[in-house]
């Protein structure tokens, strides 16, 4: 297959520790531009803008979209309009009304979309999906605690309306456990905590039915030490437990299977495909959850919150 030529854009934190590697060891891409106002990266094209980046003579068959969610509706249309195939960060959007217009536009172009989830990709997902499948499933419980000032420094963004705050690692929770449990999902019961001129939470507790299945959520931006991301699922055979994003798997009287991180060469893989198929990816399950958390979430201001 020909090399997919591909520009990135937003060269910050999620594009240098994991973008740029999986592109460079995999042989369907070549990565041939940047478009990053601050940053710029060598022995390829840099651009300030995505604008400047569709407008210049640099040919290009793909975008991946690493920038914050919020203004990336814009970034995603005018590539989509341009022709060619897009993928994106996680969130996919800021709201669903613009993730569902891009997937509309994508279709109605004839270009590939993938809202990449990357959690999804985490060792233990699919062999969890395997192993649940025909087992009765009783509760669920995920908790998702890290530190905002060590994964995420000096982001401001994240903060700001648009910016998710604590959804911003509890939709990866949310993008395995709908892989992962039955559908329909909705929210029933939600709390936040936004910091004292902030908008986004720092903290959220959510009640979400999967099915006929309890879940509860409890995600926490403040958590120093060790860092918590699991997901226990109890079923009629004992409990599941999906640990470290979903890359250690413990099955009941089994011990813990864990395999090396391979998210995004996974995603790339994956996007390869999709183009190869011509066939979207859109699921915005996890982001419909979250926008209905902040539809009935009942709101306190907490502690006022510096880097
Ligand atoms: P980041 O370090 O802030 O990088 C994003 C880059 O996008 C910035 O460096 C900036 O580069 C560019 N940008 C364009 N418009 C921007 C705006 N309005 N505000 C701020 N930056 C803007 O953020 P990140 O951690 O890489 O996260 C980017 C996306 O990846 C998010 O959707 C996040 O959920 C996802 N993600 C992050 C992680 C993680 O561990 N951090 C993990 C997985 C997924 P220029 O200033 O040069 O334009």
């Amino acid at each position: 297959m020909k090399k997919l030529r591909i520009g990135l854009v937003g060269l910050g934190k999620i594009a240098r520790d994991q973008h740029l590697p999986a592109l460079a060891a995999d042989p369907d891409f070549d990565l041939v531009a940047i478009a990053s106002r601050n940053a710029t990266l060598d022995d390829v094209a840099n651009f300030p803008t995505i604008e400047a980046m569709l407008d210049s003579d640099v040919a290009l068959d793909a975008v991946s979209l690493c920038t914050p969610p919020r203004g990336r509706f814009d970034q995603a249309r005018r590539a989509i309009e341009a022709g060619l195939h897009v993928m994106m960060e996680k969130p996919p959007a800021a709201t669903v009304s613009e993730a569902v217009a891009l997937a509309e536009l994508a279709q109605a172009k004839g270009v590939v979309l993938f809202a990449t989830w990357h959690s999804r990709e985490a060792a233990g997902v699919e062999p969890a999906r395997a192993w649940l499948v025909g087992r009765r499933i009783d509760a669920v419980r995920i908790t998702w605690r890290e530190d905002i000032r060590r994964w995420h420094p000096g982001q401001d963004w994240i903060l700001e309306a648009g910016g998710f705050g604590v959804f911003d690692p509890g939709i990866n929770a949310l993008s395995i456990a709908t892989r992962i449990l039955p559908d329909p999902w909705h929210v029933d019961a939600a709390t936040i905590t936004v910091p004292a001129g902030r908008q986004g939470p720092l903290k959220a507790t959510l009640g979400l039915s999967a099915g006929a299945v309890p879940v509860s959520a409890e995600f926490d931006f403040l958590q120093t030490g060790p860092q918590t991301w699991d997901i226990e699922i109890d079923t009629d055979a004992g409990t599941l437990v999906l640990s470290m994003g979903g890359s250690i798997l413990c099955l009941p009287g089994e011990p813990p299977r864990e395999a090396k991180d391979a998210e995004y060469p996974s995603l790339y893989r994956r996007f390869a495909e999709l183009v190869a198929t011509g066939k979207s990816d859109v699921d915005l399950r996890p982001l419909q959850l979250v926008a209905d958390a902040f539809l009935i979430a009942d709101r306190t201001t907490g502690d006022a919150f510096e880097w």
